[in-house]
């Protein structure tokens, strides 16, 4: 459906409920605070939830106390907005939601959506959900006030590395400009959401970095977090989200994944490659999905287990091109 109907969905809708993916990330977190920002501004009464803890890092953006807990959710809502979830497992206990809503609008940039929504925006070129929801904001002469910016900025920011992934296009540049002028303090942004680290963090850091090993001839780099280090840290697993890069950026690195302990029957993974292996078509073998550079999954067994299930995939893909 065209940007302006969904707008028109929206103008005429209220008691609307936001929810994104699990494991919140800049994007879900930035999307759904920007999105929540602009309903506030046409006077529409909107909820948001969350499966997992918000990052703390994300606390300097307007709205982020406001996420709700799924219990204390309404019997029902007439639109449902969904942000940046591939299909609707992503929800974690979120999903019970969908049957509460009157219509749910499924706004996406994974090029392997569902198409769950009962309307569907997924454009797999947006380097971002924030992205798409500047453009229906401005489609539909939404107000885009200084802290709607400073939320959908947060957002572009994330999703591109700081805009430098190859999902960053003059298209993306270009919205980051608008919002900056806004007079959002963009440097803070960065500041908060790249720069700035706990104690506990870096303590986090120095363990996981420990576990790094890398395989055929260098062009697999592997990291370990266990809950035993999260509990020796004093740390959260979202502590951790950023580390995958350090194993992504050593010279001859092809492919790299985090193996993260859930509990002892199974683990979650994050993968990314930087310029020949499709990541996403390996998290799909396991349930999970992504882009074609970034992708993640859970997969049953212990952090020795998955770790050798990923490497024998890894091994059909590495060689063949790269
Ligand atoms: P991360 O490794 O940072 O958790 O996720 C990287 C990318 O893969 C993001 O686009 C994220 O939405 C996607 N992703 C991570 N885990 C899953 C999953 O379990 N299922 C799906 N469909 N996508 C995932
Ligand atoms: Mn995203």
């Amino acid at each position: 459906m065209a940007l302006v109907e969904i707008g028109n969905l929206i103008k005429n809708s209220d008691n609307f409920a936001i929810v994104s993916h699990t494991s919140p990330d800049g994007d879900s977190i930035g999307s759904m605070l920007g999105l929540f920002s602009a309903l506030k501004e046409i006077g529409k009464s909107a909820d948001m939830f969350i499966d997992d803890p918000l990052p703390e890092k994300y606390s300097f953006l307007p709205g982020y106390k406001e996420v709700k807990n799924i219990d204390d959710a309404k019997d029902s809502y007439s639109c449902l907005i969904a942000l940046d979830c591939g299909d609707l497992d992503r929800l974690g206990t979120c999903k019970r939601l969908i049957s509460k809503a009157d219509i749910i609008i499924n706004i996406d940039h994974h090029v392997s959506n569902s198409l769950f929504g009962t309307v569907n925006i997924v454009d797999d070129a947006a380097s971002s959900v924030g992205e798409i929801l500047y453009q229906l904001f401005k489609i539909n002469d939404l107000v885009v006030s200084k802290d709607t910016s400073l939320c959908l900025y947060t957002s572009l920011l994330t999703d591109t590395g700081g805009f430098k992934y190859s999902n960053t296009t003059s298209v993306t540049l270009s919205i980051a400009g608008d919002l900056i002028n806004t007079g959002i303090d963009f440097s803070e942004v960065y500041n908060q959401v790249f720069d700035v680290k706990s104690i506990n963090q870096v303590k986090l850091m120095s363990r996981v970095t420990s576990t790094l090993e890398t395989h055929f001839s260098g062009k697999i780099a592997i990291l370990i977090l266990s809950r035993d280090m999260l509990d020796d840290c004093n740390a959260r697993e979202d502590d951790a989200s950023d580390f995958i890069n350090i194993a992504r950026d050593i010279a001859g690195v092809e492919v790299a994944f985090f193996v993260k302990e859930v509990d002892s029957t199974k683990c979650r993974v994050s993968l990314r490659s930087r310029q020949f292996v499709d990541v996403r078509k390996i998290a799909e073998i396991f349930g999970g999905g992504g882009h074609i550079r970034a992708s993640g999954c859970t997969i049953s067994g212990s952090v020795q287990e998955v770790k050798d299930i990923i490497i024998n995939e890894l091994k059909k893909v590495i060689g063949v091109g790269c």
